[in-house]
Order: C-alpha cells, then structure tokens, then sequence
C-alpha cells in the first residue's frame, strides 16, 4: 500500500468525486444545531467537510451499530424475516481514539457470539481516518496511548500545514486514494507527519492519568469497597448521557413492537445504557444492580476490568473527553476516579 501527498486543494476536489460516486458518504460538519459543535452527518457538499474538528457530539460507531435497528420482522402469514442493512458506506474523518474503539469493537462483536449485523456494516464500511488537527476541552488520548492509531481505517490522512500525507493501508482504500491526485511524499512530509504523530502522543492530555492505562485494572482489583462509588454517585441522575455518547458502550436492549394489528411487528434492538435504572431489572421485578453507586461502579469497571479481560488488556476508555462535557453534575471523567484510588491506595479496601 502507498503513502502519497495531497494539496489541499486535491483533497477537495477528491471528497468532491466520492460524493459523486452516490455512494453514502458520511462526514464531520458542524452540528446542526448551528453551536460550535461537530457531528458525523451525510456529507452531501465538500465544504461542509470540516477535518479541523476537536471531538464529535456521538462518536462513529452510530453507524456500525445504529441507536436502534431492526433484527427480525414478523407477521402471522409470512412468518420471520432478517433484516440486514448491506448498503456500503464511507466514512470521513474518525479521529484515532474512535477508530481504536471501532477496533474494539470489532474484536469483541466477533468473539463468542459473532454479531452478524454489526459485522456486515463494519465490512461495508470504508473509513478515512485523520489524525486529530485540533484538541478538544476535555480529551485525554495521550494518556490512554490512543492518540494515534496503526490500524482499522483504509486510509488515514495527517494534515502537515501544506497538504495531507494520505496512507492507504487496504486493498480498497488504496483503490480510493488511486483516484485523487497525488505526488510521492516526500522525506520531509513524512517527517512532518512524524511530528504531529509525536506531539498528539504528548499533547492530547487535558486529564493526565497518573499510571500506564494497562496498570488500571490491577487498580480496580483493590477499590471494590472504596468510598469513591459511594461519593460520586450522590449526584449522579441516571441520565446514560456517559453511556450514549461513549465509543466504547456498546450494550443494547431487545424488545418486539407490536403492529396495531396484532399480527405483525418488528424485533429490534436499541442502545441500552448500565447507568441507567432499570438496565439490570429482570424477572420477577428484581433488580441486581439497584443502587446508583453500583451503577456508577460498574461503568468504571467495565472500562478497566472487564473489557481488557476480554481483549487483551486494552482499556475500554479511549479518552475522548465526550463523558465529561455530557455529565451535568461533573462525575462521569474516569481520570478523576482512576487518580483518586491511586492517590487514596491506603484506603482501598479489599
Ligand atoms: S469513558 Fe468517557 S472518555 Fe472514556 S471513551 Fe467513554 S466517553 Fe470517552
Ligand atoms: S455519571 Fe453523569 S452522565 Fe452518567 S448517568 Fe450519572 S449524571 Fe448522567
């Protein structure tokens, strides 16, 4: 696969001919709500484009595993039928901590139970990643080491001030980069890539963890009984704001709507959230995690422990900050709980 330049101006008129292709593309632009904030949308104009985006209000994954989708419908005469959305899509623009919580995903929508829907997505999926131009208030990637990314996209692109060095790492991306124009970068383009590499390894840190993400869970082994749980989740509402708009949540709800006929309807599933009340309600009436600070509790360990255990130690937060903006009474930052049972390892309990 290549590593090529692109000016600035070609990289407009590329996106330009993605758009034309009629494919769904999807890209950052402002929010719709005209505020200083970014989305992922369908990009329908080249301009609206905005790659010097700090941090996006829901992260990418909305398109590999959509806030609510149909599985199955059913009616009394047809009996059952699959729903699978097939279409192919390109994706503009996922920052590298979203595309190593993609890169989660991926290994964990393919263990145990392999989710066909998620999967079929994911492979219909072309996703051009940037490296971050613009850090937002609250991220802390160069903590959780998902500052920068080596895997997931088809191309990645790296703005360098003059242009972008655009690296096409699969067999499709590099067919997509094949119809922008480009020239060979250069030795110093590449060194220029290599020091925004360096400085967003540094410098995307607004909340500093205080150890080695890996050491967390180790951490957490400890603090099951600490206060910390207790304290924080005094005013915590139960919203799922944490939940919803973090790349690395991917719990659901399944449930079957009724047509008004009573004969058809649909099975579908939606974004579920372990902050909120009632996510661990099960027959008859009981709920096994019924106290806030259990919520709460469960939410850090999931992200420290629980995940990690299952893909090989990577930490399940990936420091975009999106928590921290979302929670009005200012508990959800994993940073400020992961520091204090650091600081407070006398007072952990076993
Ligand atoms: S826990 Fe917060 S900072 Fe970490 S990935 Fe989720 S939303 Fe981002
Ligand atoms: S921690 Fe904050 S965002 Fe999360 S449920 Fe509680 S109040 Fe809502």
């Amino acid at each position: 696969m290549s590593v090529k330049k692109l000016s600035k101006e070609s990289l407009l008129n590329w996106v330009d001919e993605i758009i034309s292709t009629k494919k769904k593309v999807y890209g950052v632009q402002k929010h719709k709500d005209k505020t200083d904030r970014f989305e992922f949308a369908p990009l329908d104009s080249t301009a609206d484009l905005r790659l010097d985006y700090d941090v996006t209000v829901l992260p990418p994954k909305k398109y590999f595993q959509p806030p609510t989708e149909t599985l199955v419908a059913f009616d009394l005469k047809g009996g059952y039928k699959a729903a699978c959305d097939t279409e192919k899509f390109i994706v503009i623009g996922i920052h590298p901590y979203d595309m190593i919580a993609i890169n989660q995903m991926d290994e964990l929508f393919q263990k145990d139970n392999y989710d066909s829907h998620y999967m079929t997505r994911r492979n219909n999926a072309t996703i051009i990643a940037c490296d971050v131009a613009t850090a937002s208030k609250d991220i802390f990637a160069s903590s959780m080491k998902t500052a920068t990314v080596k895997k997931g996209y088809d191309i990645l692109l790296t703005d360098i001030g003059n242009g972008y060095v655009a690296e096409a790492a699969t067999k499709k991306g590099q067919l997509l980069l094949d119809k922008a124009k480009t020239e060979k970068a250069s030795d110093a383009d590449i060194k220029a890539r290599q020091a925004v590499w360096e400085n967003n390894e540094k410098n995307l840190n607004k909340h500093p963890l205080n150890c080695q993400p890996s050491e967390v869970s180790e951490l957490l082994e400890k603090a099951y009984n600490h206060p910390v749980w207790e304290e924080k989740a005094k005013t915590c509402f139960s919203c799922g704001s944490c939940n919803q708009v973090c790349p690395t949540c991917y719990c659901f709800n399944v449930h079957d709507d009724m047509n008004w006929d009573l004969k058809s309807g649909d099975r579908k599933r939606t974004w579920d959230g372990c902050l909120l009340d009632g996510f661990t309600k099960v027959a008859p009436d009981h709920e096994f995690r019924a106290k806030k600070s259990d919520r709460f509790r469960h939410r850090l360990y999931r992200k420290g422990k629980y995940v990690p255990s299952k893909i090989g130690g990577q930490i399940a937060c990936v420091g975009c900050g999106r928590c921290i903006g979302a929670c009005l009474p200012d508990i959800a930052n994993p940073v400020k709980v992961y520091n204090r049972l650091l600081e407070d390892t006398s007072a952990v309990k076993k």
